[in-house]
C-alpha cells in the first residue's frame, strides 16, 4: 500500500482548513498523511473548472509526487515546452531559455489548466478520505487559549485545535490575524488571460509552429506591456496572458470580462504574430486586475491558533510564477510543524518564523522579474540578451518544504521558548532570521520592526475585545 493511501496513526490534533485552493488542499491532505484530523470548507458548493493557465515549480512539484498517482495524471496535462523564446514587440527573438538543464538539477514543473489540475488535486484529498464540506462559506472567525474556530453563514460554528485561513486574497482570517480589515491597493496592472482550443491557430500558417511538433511557449515584451503564448497537451489548447498598464479603480475578480478589442487597443502595432493570435482568440477575455497588497506584518493570530496560508498570507505577482508553490509549500510546511511541536500553538509559531523571510525573497522575484521585462532597453539587451532571462534560482527551486521543515524544526522551536511572546510561543522575528534564504539579505521593512509584530497582536486582541463587547 503507498503511503499516502495507508490511514494514517492519529495524533490527535484537529486542523480547520478554510478554503479549498492549491494551499488549502494541499494542508488538508499533508495533515491527512501526518494522521491530523482535518475537515476542509469550501463556499464553493460544487466544483468548476475555473481559471486558465497555472504554473507549480519543481519545488511544489516535489509535493505532487508524494500523493499517488497525482503527479503523473497532472504531467499527461502539461504545457511541454523545452523553453521559453523571448522576442521583443516587433518579434525580433532576443533568447531562446532552454529548461532541460534546470529539469535535470531541480525536477520537473507543472503548468497546465488550472481548473483541470485542481479538480485532480481535489479528488485525491476526497480519495484518501479527507472531510471536505463544500458549501460552507466562514463568515468569521475566533480563537481564545484552548481552541479556534469559523462561524458559517447559517451561524454554526466549528472550532478545533487549529484553524488555517487559506481563502485566498479576499481572505477573511485576515481581520483577526492583523487586527485591521487589509484593503487591496491598485496596482497599476491587469492581465488580460484566455485558454481556447488550439484547432483555429493550428490551421493559420503563420502560427502552425505553435502545434505542429509539440508545446511552444512565447514572450514578447514591450514597454510596461508583456505577452505570453502557450500551446498545451500537444498543441491540442492554447492560452495567453497579457499584462497592461490599467488605471481604473475596480475590484480584483475572475469573472471580470473585457472585450477583445481592449487588448486589440494595448497591442496595436506590435509583431504581426501577435496580431494573428488575437485575431483567432474568442472573445470576451478576462481581466484579471492585480492588486498590490503590502507584505503583512505577520500571518498568525495573537493567541497562535489561526495562520494565514497561500494567497491569504501573501499573494503573488505572475512573474514570479510562484503563487501556487508557495501556497503549497505553507501546507506542507504546516503538516510538519503540528507532528512535530510541543503544542498546537508552538506549530503556529514554528510555521511562520520558517516560512516568512523565504516567501518574501520569492515575491521580490516577481517584483524583479516585471521590472527587467516592463523597463527593457532592447538595444541594450540585444547585446545582453540573458538580461532579460527568467531567475530560475536554486535556493527558490531545489527547495523540499517538507524534508526543509523536519531538518529545521528543533532549531526554530528553540528560538521560540527561548523568546516567548506574552507567555505565548513565540516572538517569531527573531526566529524568523533562521529562515533567511541563502545569499538573500532579508527584507528589513519588518526584520528590523519587530515592535510591528507585537503592535499587530495588540490591535488583534483590541477588535476581539470590541467584538465581543459589541456583540
Ligand atoms: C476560481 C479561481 C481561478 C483561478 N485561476 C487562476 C489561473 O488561471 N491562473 C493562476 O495563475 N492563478 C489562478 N488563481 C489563483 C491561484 O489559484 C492562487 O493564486 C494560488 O494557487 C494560491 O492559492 P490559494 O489556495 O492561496 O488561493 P485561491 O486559489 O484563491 O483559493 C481560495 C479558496 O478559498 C475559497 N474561499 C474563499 N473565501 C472563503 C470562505 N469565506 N469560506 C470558505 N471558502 C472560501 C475560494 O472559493 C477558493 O476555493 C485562481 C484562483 C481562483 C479562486
Amino acid at each position: 500500500m503507498s503511503p499516502s493511501s495507508q490511514p494514517p496513526s492519529k495524533t490527535g490534533i484537529r486542523v480547520l482548513v478554510v478554503g479549498a485552493g492549491f494551499a488549502g488542499l494541499t494542508a488538508a491532505i499533508e495533515c491527512h498523511r501526518k494522521g491530523h484530523s482535518v475537515t476542509l470548507l469550501e463556499k464553493f458548493p460544487e466544483l468548476k473548472l475555473l481559471g486558465d493557465i497555472i504554473s507549480f515549480g519543481p519545488n511544489s512539484s516535489r509535493i505532487f509526487k508524494r500523493w499517488p498517482g497525482v503527479a503523473e495524471q497532472l504531467d499527461a496535462l502539461s504545457q511541454r515546452a523545452d523553453g521559453l523564446e523571448i522576442k521583443n514587440w516587433q518579434g525580433e527573438t532576443l533568447l531562446k531559455q532552454t529548461w532541460t538543464e534546470e529539469q535535470d538539477e531541480f525536477g520537473t514543473r507543472f503548468d497546465g489548466h488550472r481548473g483541470e489540475f485542481h479538480e485532480i488535486v481535489y479528488k485525491h484529498a476526497l480519495e484518501i478520505g479527507v472531510h471536505v464540506r463544500l458549501g460552507a462559506r466562514a463568515e468569521d472567525y475566533f480563537e481564545n487559549d484552548d481552541e479556534a474556530g469559523v462561524v458559517l453563514e447559517d451561524g454554526e460554528r466549528i472550532t478545533a485545535d487549529v484553524v488555517l485561513a487559506a481563502e485566498g486574497v479576499r481572505s477573511r482570517g485576515r481581520k483577526i490575524v492583523l487586527g485591521y480589515d487589509d484593503k487591496p491597493k491598485a496596482s497599476g496592472y491587469a492581465v488580460y488571460r484566455v485558454w481556447f482550443d488550439a484547432a483555429e491557430i493550428a490551421k493559420d500558417p503563420d502560427l502552425r509552429f505553435f502545434t505542429d511538433n509539440g508545446d511552444k511557449h512565447v514572450a514578447w515584451l514591450g514597454p510596461d506591456v508583456h505577452f505570453i503564448a502557450a500551446s498545451v497537451k500537444n498543441g491540442k489548447d492554447f492560452s495567453w496572458v497579457c499584462t497592461h498598464k490599467d488605471e481604473e479603480d475596480i475590484e480584483e475578480s475572475w469573472s471580470f470580462e473585457a472585450p477583445l478589442s481592449d487588448a486589440r487597443k494595448v497591442l496595436e502595432g506590435w509583431d504581426p504574430v501577435v496580431q494573428k493570435i488575437l485575431d483567432k482568440t474568442p472573445s470576451p477575455l478576462i481581466d484579471w486586475k492585480l492588486v498590490y497588497r503590502d507584505p503583512l506584518p505577520t500571518w498568525i493570530s495573537a493567541h497562535r491558533r489561526i495562520a494565514l496560508i497561500g494567497d491569504s498570507a501573501h499573494p503573488f505577482l505572475p512573474t514570479s510564477i510562484q503563487g501556487a508553490s508557495q501556497a503549497m509549500e505553507d501546507g506542507a510546511t504546516m503538516a510538519v510543524c503540528l507532528s512535530r511541536a510541543a503544542s498546537a500553538q508552538e506549530a503556529v509559531a514554528a510555521f511562520e518564523a520558517i516560512r516568512y523571510e523565504r516567501v518574501r525573497s520569492a515575491q521580490k522575484t516577481g517584483e524583479q522579474t516585471r521590472d527587467i521585462w516592463h523597463k527593457a532597453d532592447f538595444s541594450a539587451a540585444k547585446n545582453d540578451p540573458q538580461s532579460l532571462r527568467l531567475r530560475r534560482e536554486a535556493w527558490l527551486l531545489n527547495f523540499d518544504a517538507e524534508t526543509y521543515a523536519e531538518a529545521h524544526y528543533e532549531e526554530t522551536a528553540r528560538v521560540l521558548r527561548a523568546n516567548p511572546d506574552r507567555g505565548i510561543f513565540g516572538d517569531t522575528a527573531r526566529a524568523r532570521k533562521l529562515h533567511v534564504p541563502e545569499g538573500k539579505e532579508g527584507y528589513i521593512e519588518y526584520n528590523g520592526e519587530p515592535g510591528d509584530i507585537a503592535k499587530a497582536s495588540a490591535r488583534a486582541v483590541e477588535v476581539e475585545h470590541v467584538e465581543q463587547v459589541s456583540v
